[in-house]
């Protein structure tokens, strides 16, 4: 990559990071000692998410505090304080039991980003139920999928969405018993509850049980880019890695207001956008409307917001307005942003720098992985488009399959291979819901296998090459589509851009880019043909693409990432329906 690396001077810093020295830390770190930082059950009777994320701050100095922000679409604010978190969890927790909702039944939310989503996600784990969030934007077959494979047998809604996509189900899921409104004050028929009117009834207090540690607390379903989603099950555990990478990757520290984008239908507005900040004790905000460039400014401004968290679709969105924010908002109290999700092309590393004062730090995770695995930290030089070096705690690395059942580690710098991860660390995934046979296959030699490839290079920063599906094997060579599409945003036209390879009987594959372009910019031939010229002259003949296709968008899932299976679809025959959930 010929961009130049971030370097950050101690000078700079406005408070000492939770990490000052990387290389110290990993060497010393162990699980061990962030598991003493913990309160654990009273007695001894195990770890309990909602306990430490909540009622330990509910319990002492910080009761009062601001858990949750709530920021309404209408402009409307909503403060939960750690105690008020607690007793409404607790009335959550409540209801659960008085329904007979058992340890290990899954309850699951799709209800927006509304307060009532963090309070049944804190409940159902005091009950030692398991939380499973949906995007509310999913349409009725997608829903029905994630129910009828998660073994739903509660779902808290809202009255449109459960009319829309939930009512003509009910006779297909005979396991989900319990249907919670969120917006109802009364009860309706056919089993459906006014969720307000029952946890009224419902006492503030609650003794939460004995929890294991590796008793089940989440269930989420993977992103779906690559192929059907597969459900993930995650244990009370998981909270260790949820506050290691709080406090060393976003770097936490008291009386932060911390802002993570993703809605928790996605992972990572789970694990960052409610618990590794509750277990912190600071204030998370949580805005309920949808991407809105001017919006978002405003809440970093007048939220104070010190940690942003987000992706780099949104960065992508915001790079593409003529908005100057550090001319227009006051952004004096951002201290770091994180960008998770998909690779995030060096320029928008760049562009943070420029536009919003601060370089903006990769990270990279996984569903399975349950929290951040590979980052930039506030104390490292950036390297842009890199992900980062692994966090203390975990041993990552590049390998080749030597057979089936042995790998071979890349020990030598800058070789491509598939990027696999030392299993052990407190969030790996424990299984694949109902898919025994597919989570054993994704250990081979005692490695978890990520299905992505990437390289590490002799200062141990890994770098993302794509995902293994998504590789494209043209003449001979092997080209990662992040790469060409990198090479594309940089040019000053292009907003997006998503690459893949084009079935083609010469030379196997054709590497062909689909690309959407900044407003006002007209979609020509003369273009085409630059673009083709540029990324010649980044990339070499043999990588750059041979075919550009504009579009005004590209598809993207629910998280926010380009759905390159769609655009190879529309390439390689079947109907792009076959393959859209
Ligand atoms: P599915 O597994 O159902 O196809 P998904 O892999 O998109 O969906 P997630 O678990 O949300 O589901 O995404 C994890 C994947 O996202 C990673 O394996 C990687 O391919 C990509 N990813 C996440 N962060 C980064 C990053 N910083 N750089 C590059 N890729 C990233
Ligand atoms: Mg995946």
């Amino acid at each position: 990559m010929d961009f130049t690396p971030v370097k950050k001077s101690p000078n700079t810093w406005i408070i000492q990071p939770n990490m000052p020295d990387y290389n110290k830390t990993y060497e010393s770190f162990s699980w061990e000692a962030i598991r003493a930082e913990f309160e654990g059950l009273p007695d001894g009777k195990g770890l309990n998410i909602a306990h430490e994320a909540v009622d330990r701050h509910a319990n002492g100095p910080l009761c009062d505090r601001t858990a949750i922000r709530w920021l309404g679409k209408e402009g409307n604010v909503l403060d939960l304080s750690f105690k008020e978190l607690k007793a409404g969890s607790n009335q959550f927790a409540n209801l659960l039991c008085r329904s007979g909702v058992r340890k290990g039944e899954r309850v699951f939310v799709m209800a927006g980003r509304i307060p009532e989503l963090y309070i049944a996600a804190i409940g159902a784990l005091k009950n030692i139920s398991v939380f499973c969030p949906l995007f509310s934007a999913f349409g009725p077959e997608p829903v029905y999928q994630r129910l009828e494979r998660g073994d739903a047998r509660v779902l808290i809604t809202r009255k449109k969405l459960y009319k829309q996509k939930i009512a003509g189900l009910r006779k297909r899921l005979p396991k989900l018993e319990y249907i919670f409104l969120t917006d109802t004050k009364e009860d309706e028929d056919d089993g459906v509850c006014s969720l307000s009117r029952h946890l009224a009834e419902m006492s503030t207090d609650f003794h939460i049980p004995p929890t294991d540690p590796e008793d089940m607390a989440l269930l989420h379903f993977t992103s779906g880019t690559t192929g059907m989603p597969k459900g993930a099950i995650h244990v009370h555990n998981a909270l260790l890695t949820h506050y290691m990478t709080g406090k060393y990757v976003l770097d936490l520290h008291p009386g932060d207001i911390f802002w993570c984008t993703a809605d928790p239908g996605w992972v990572t507005g789970t694990s960052y956008g409610i618990f590794a900040p509750l277990v912190h004790g600071v204030t998370n905000i949580v805005d309920e409307a949808d991407f809105d460039a001017e919006r978002w400014y405003r809440i970093l401004e007048k939220q104070k917001v010190n940690v942003w968290y987000t992706a780099p679709s949104a960065i992508r969105r915001l790079m593409r307005l003529d908005i100057k924010p550090l001319k227009q908002y006051n952004l004096k109290n951002l201290r770091i942003i994180h960008s998770v999700g998909e690779p995030l092309n060096p320029d928008a590393v760049v562009w943070g720098e420029k536009t919003l004062g601060l370089p903006i730090h990769d990270n990279w995770w996984q569903t399975e992985t349950g929290g951040i695995m590979i980052s930039n930290y506030m104390s490292m030089e950036i390297r842009p488009g890199s992900m980062g070096r692994p966090l203390p705690g975990i041993e990552a690395a590049i390998i080749h399959r030597a057979g089936n059942e042995t790998v071979e580690v890349m020990e030598e710098p800058d070789i491509q291979g598939e990027l696999a991860l030392r299993p052990g660390w407190p969030s790996m995934f424990r299984g694949y819901l109902h898919e025994e046979e597919r989570y054993k296959k994704s250990f081979v030699d005692g490695w978890y296998i990520t299905g992505d490839l990437a390289s590490c290079d002799k200062d141990g920063y890994f770098w993302f090459i794509g995902r293994a599906d998504d590789i494209i094997k043209t003449s001979g060579h092997m080209v990662g589509p992040f790469e060409v599409e990198s090479a594309l945003t940089e040019h000053p036209a292009v907003a997006e851009a998503g690459v893949i390879g084009k079935p083609n009987p010469l030379i196997g594959e054709l590497v062909k880019a689909f690309v959407s372009l900044k407003p006002g910019i007209i979609p020509d031939d003369k273009l085409r043909l630059e673009l083709i010229g540029f990324a010649r002259k980044k990339l070499g003949s043999a990588v750059a693409p041979k075919e550009i296709e504009f579009m005004k968008d590209l598809p993207k899932n629910n998280s926010g990432k380009i759905m390159r299976r769609l655009l190879k679809a529309r390439e390689s025959g079947p109907p792009e329906k076959a393959v859209r959930e």
